[in-house]
């Protein structure tokens, strides 16, 4: 399937400069949709994960129906004092500035085999931060899989000590 054909650019959003990769015209279209969904599990379904983890928002997008799909748990990681009960917390740089990710300090046990997914590969920070995260409870990361990789900001240099997947890329 040809899903770059589907994926709406923006242009100067949320700032000048940005061509912004607008996935919405992809979940829009069932059969694009699916075809994601099937492509992203049919790269993990071998790697024995535990846990799917996806990073707030887009990332529960296509975290939470790949970890359906494999039968696997699903863990959100959120923007700061989302999540209610107590977490670990890391800072990261991203595209447009600094933020902070969360995830529960008891939703990942020792020795959890995890998967990321995130729509989105561009600098790569969201996607460090939540392996971090991971880490610092005992987990292994052992994939990270996205649906877009803007090569061009060559996220896989900050992930080189992971196994990285993408669908589609713009170089
Ligand atoms: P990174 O941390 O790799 O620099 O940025 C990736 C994160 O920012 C992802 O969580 C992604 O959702 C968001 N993001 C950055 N640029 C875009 C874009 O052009 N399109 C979409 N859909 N998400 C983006």
């Amino acid at each position: 399937m040809d899903l770059k054909s589907l994926i709406r650019e923006i242009q100067d959003f949320p700032k000048e400069g940005i061509s912004f990769k607008d996935i919405t015209t992809v979940l829009n279209n069932k059969d694009a949709f699916k075809y994601v969904i099937d492509q992203l599990s049919e790269q993990l379904k071998d790697l024995n994960v535990d846990v799917i983890v996806g990073p707030e928002a887009r990332g529960f997008l296509m975290g939470a129906p790949v970890a359906y799909k494999l039968n696997k748990a699903f863990v959100p990681v959120r923007k700061p004092g989302k999540l209610p009960a107590e977490t670990a917390r890391y800072e990261y740089k991203l595209e447009y500035g600094t933020d902070a990710l969360e995830i529960h300090k008891d939703a990942i046990k020792p020795g959890d085999r995890v998967a990321i997914l995130d729509d989105l590969l561009a600098t790569g920070g969201t996607v460090l931060a939540a392996a971090k995260l991971i880490e610092e409870l005992g987990g292994q990361v052992i994939s990270l899989n996205f649906l877009i990789e803007l090569s061009f900001l060559k996220g896989r240099e900050t992930l080189k000590d992971y196994h990285v997947e993408t669908l589609v890329q713009y170089d």
